[in-house]
């Protein structure tokens, strides 16, 4: 069943480009191609709505800090693996380290890597044109969130992207199976807190207060984070290049998405490994992949080019000499 998109989130007051010289052009979009699949969306919401459980269920230490742990651990897999490595081949690992990376980044229940990947390939061809898949230039603030992936063109894998993925069988099958992961964490999670609740009754834990704060608020926070760089990254923040998009460096995003909100500096130079192009630009993921790297679990970890770190600051409204990759 597909019904068209509220005109709340296909059309609403869409944010302007600061700079008209700068902006993208704007053209109308098709709106067939911006139907929201509401009965393959169901599961997105009910994760949503399942977080008002937590009234019911209430909190403890242990499931706080599960929460937590999990919130990292998932944040690193899809900034490191499904963006860094599917998407921009940012760094070198083997084929079991490559498998081990697409199960963490399933587990944060965004689809597969092939599907993620696929998709962030195409919005760096075409970043703030008509053509990109989320540009809040394009659609608004809230299609470039969450609108663009719910709609029945985006269920869609565009395996043709990745072709040098799509090789690998093990992918295939978890691309394909794209719930086995979460459904396994979702039960794991809920046995776990089970068993706390028989063996550390004093811990004031139970099965279904850990699956809603490790599965479902955990889960929510991660995806909000992710969505931001798609949104609030091409929105709020400062431009270090002028690059032919209107992508931004955010310092509050880049902490809580552990790196990715130095988004103009990415757009700039996309397969580097590093986002934080400078000492003072935190990029956590960076960080994680040395220390791996010590360990021989990643290599070769593309570095910015020198002749772009020492490219002098742009004031927006310049034309851009270079161009997106
Ligand atoms: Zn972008
Ligand atoms: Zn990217």
């Amino acid at each position: 069943m597909t019904l068209p998109v509220s005109s709340s989130i296909a059309n609403p007051a869409q944010p302007s480009a600061p700079n008209a010289n700068d902006a993208p052009a704007q053209h109308p979009v098709d709106p067939s191609a911006r139907q929201i699949d509401w009965l393959r969306s169901l599961p997105f919401f009910a994760l949503h709505l399942g977080c008002l459980a937590v009234i019911w269920v209430g909190w403890s230490w242990p499931a706080v800090t599960v929460a937590v742990i999990l919130y990292a651990v998932r944040v690193f897999a899809l900034t490191a693996f499904y963006h860094r490595y599917f998407s921009h081949r940012a760094f070198k690992t083997s084929r079991w380290f490559q498998c081990v990376g697409a199960i963490l980044g399933l587990s944060a229940v965004q689809r597969g890597p092939l599907w993620w990947a696929a998709h962030h390939r195409k919005h760096h061809r075409h970043s703030d044109d008509p053509e990109d898949l989320h540009s809040p230039y394009h659609g608004g603030f809230w299609w470039s969130h969450i609108g663009w992936f719910l709609t029945k063109e985006h269920f869609k894998k565009n395996l043709h992207e990745i072709k040098d993925f799509t090789k690998y069988p093990e992918l295939r099958f978890l691309d394909h199976h794209e719930m086995l992961v979460p459904s396994v964490l979702a039960v794991g999670l809920y046995l776990q807190g089970e068993g706390l609740a028989i063996w550390k009754p004093e811990w004031g834990c139970t099965g279904l207060q850990m699956f809603v704060w490790g599965f479902l608020i955990s889960t929510v926070a991660v995806y909000h984070v992710t969505y931001t760089i798609n949104s609030l990254c091409h929105l709020l923040g400062r431009r270090r290049y002028q690059t032919r998009d209107q992508s931004r460096n955010n310092l509050i995003l880049a902490l809580l998405t552990f790196g990715e909100g130095w988004h103009n500096n990415h757009h700039r130079y996309p397969s580097s490994a590093r986002q934080g192009f400078f000492w003072w630009e935190i990029d956590i993921t960076y960080y994680t992949l040395v220390v791996l790297s010590w360990f021989g679990l990643v290599w070769d970890l593309r570095p910015v080019p020198h002749h772009v770190l020492t490219e002098p600051q742009q004031r927006e409204g310049q034309a851009s000499p270079q161009a997106n990759a």
